[in-house]
């Protein structure tokens, strides 16, 4: 039986693909869902349109009108929650808790953003920082501000996070005053197309503001002129393409890359076995292994400990990960589903072989029966590896294996460690688990040249933190080197990337009526 073609919102219309499509599946079950195509789709009649009069209309709005607007988008999507739950479940494999942390994450990000879009009032542009003196006499100055970039935000995007993928970046997008167009991965576009069809059907968002292409990526980035963007979420490989493509290397498309990463979690090395850091570190690994099975770009992929208790932490992590049942997400037993697509069971298996060149095996839970799914489905158990010298390893510190996998290694002393956690060559996060807040606060001054977030839990934070590998509005996101050299959120810091610097010089009387338009960003 063939299954429904989904449509592309695209030029302000709904488009069907001609052709058969691209089928996407259920990981668990193998059962075709929808199919998705974009042949036959005018591409540059979707991008002028969304340039043209989404551009116009989004510019025509106040900061705080599209801050409302952001609002009525998270109205929309609560009210189709639970959909979204069966989607995500179907065509991500997730449990229902892992398809919150991509659903209920992006409808927050969209809530911070309109909270805080609303603080900046009806204001048309940013102010960016004090007005300088060009000369003796004051009445000649200068004053940087920001104006929304004239042009369209391109998305493409991962399969691991259809939903906050989309809003993470869109929610900034909107606000500045840019048109969306979002070309979702194919295996998990469903999710992310649904979102766009509700919000577009509810008549929330002007003609031409938010747009989704599903299925080939082929001639998306030759649409690109002067003053758009591309955002880009996903391989190293295909960031690398996309940053060498004409639009981006002679066009000067501004172009924000989050890549791969082999995300670390150190241990300080006064932790002993048992104590608050040591079982802070245990509870957060496994989680970061088992969320999501383990498909987050910013997962622990490293923990380091002090060498003295590197068999307790093996232990302890191995102990907690036998508790977790793996399996079809629709069972309530089940603590963590499928990865998204039979080839990423694939990539994974060979992920995990080419590390095993290296390491040792300290855990496997693919020795215990799954839950309801066949050994066909694309489930994935955890598997905790170990090395013993791992200042010897390579592989172990530059292949990044997306799912439920990490590799456990001590160290001798902080210098050592510091250079194995940089051997990354930049990563999106490190945790740093520790009960004394000198030793953190000298790591995080290192940390923090190779990574766009340090996440440094003490007890005092146990109860209260956030989690290492969830990425929060109000933080930034991004690292540099190889996870792509980008920057999103950070709270309003995020409008930065859609929005163009210029610096106006002349009389304090044009520089006052200029600066009664704008609004300073509270940073
Ligand atoms: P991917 O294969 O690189 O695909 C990412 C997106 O690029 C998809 O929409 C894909 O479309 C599209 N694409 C593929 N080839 C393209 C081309 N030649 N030109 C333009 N677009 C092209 O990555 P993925 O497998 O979906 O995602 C997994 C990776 O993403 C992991 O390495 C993970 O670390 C990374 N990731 C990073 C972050 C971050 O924020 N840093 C977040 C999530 C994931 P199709 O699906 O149609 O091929």
């Amino acid at each position: 039986m063939t299954t429904e073609l989904l449509p592309n919102f695209f030029a302000g219309r709904w488009q069907t693909g001609t052709g058969a499509g691209i089928p996407l599946f259920d990981p668990v079950l193998g059962t075709e869902l929808v199919r998705v195509s974009n042949a036959g789709v005018d591409l540059a009649e979707g991008f002028a349109f969304a340039r043209e009069q989404g551009g116009q209309a989004l510019r025509a709005m106040t900061y705080a009108q599209r801050a409302a607007m952001l609002g009525k988008i998270v109205e929309v999507l609560q009210a189709h929650r639970d959909e979204y739950y069966a989607i995500s479940t179907a065509n991500s494999g997730t449990t229902t808790r892992d398809s919150g942390v991509d659903i209920d994450g992006g409808i927050y990000t969209l809530g911070y953003f309109a909270k805080q879009g609303a603080a900046l009032g009806e204001a048309k542009c940013l102010l960016d920082g004090q007005r300088i003196r060009m000369a003796k006499d004051p009445a000649y100055q200068t004053q940087h501000i920001q104006v929304p970039t004239e042009g369209v935000a391109l998305f493409i995007n991962a399969f691991n996070f259809p939903s906050w993928g989309l809003w993470e970046k869109a929610a900034p997008a909107l606000l500045a005053g840019a048109p969306v167009i979002v070309k979702p991965a194919t295996a998990t576009a469903w999710l992310t197309q649904r979102m766009v069809r509700d919000v577009v059907d509810a008549g929330v968002v002007p003609a031409g503001a938010l747009s989704v292409i599903c299925g080939s990526s082929a001639g998306l980035m030759d649409q690109l002129q002067p003053f758009d963007v591309v955002s880009f979420t996903g391989s190293a490989e295909t960031g690398r393409i996309i940053r060498s493509h004409p639009a981006v290397s002679e066009r000067s498309v501004r172009c924000n890359i989050e890549a791969d990463s082999i995300n670390s979690a150190l241990l300080a090395p006064h932790a002993t076995e048992g104590s608050e850091a040591f079982n802070l570190l245990v509870t957060e690994v496994v989680r970061e292994m088992t969320q999501k099975s383990g498909q987050k770009c910013t997962a622990i992929r490293r923990i380091f400990v002090p060498r003295a208790v590197y068999d307790a932490a093996a232990a302890a992590i191995a102990a907690k990960l036998g508790k977790t049942s793996v399996g079809n997400p629709r069972n309530e037993s089940v603590r963590m589903g499928a990865l998204v697509s039979s080839e990423q069971k694939a990539a994974v298996l060979a992920g995990l072989a080419q590390l095993k060149t290296e390491a040792d095996l300290l855990f496997d839970g693919n020795t215990t029966a799954l839950v309801d799914a066949a050994d066909t489905s694309a489930c994935v158990a955890p598997v905790l590896l170990g090395h013993r010298q791992p200042e010897q390893a390579l592989v172990l510190h530059s292949v990044e294996v997306f799912g439920p996998v990490a590799t456990l290694m001590p160290y001798d002393s902080v210098d050592q460690v510091l250079a194995m956690i940089r051997r990354g060559e930049g990563s999106l996060v490190c945790s740093v688990y520790s009960e004394d807040p000198a030793f953190t606060a000298q790591v995080s001054l290192k940390l923090a040249a190779w990574h766009g977030r340090v996440h440094a839990i003490s007890p005092d934070v146990a109860a209260l933190h956030s989690g290492h590998g969830n990425v929060m509005p109000m933080s930034l996101h991004g690292g540099p080197g190889r996870a792509g050299g980008g920057e999103e959120l950070g709270g309003l810091r995020a409008l930065n990337f859609y929005h163009r610097r210029a610096a106006i010089q002349g009389s304090n009387q044009a520089l006052d009526l200029l600066a009664a338009q704008g609004v300073a960003l509270p940073l």
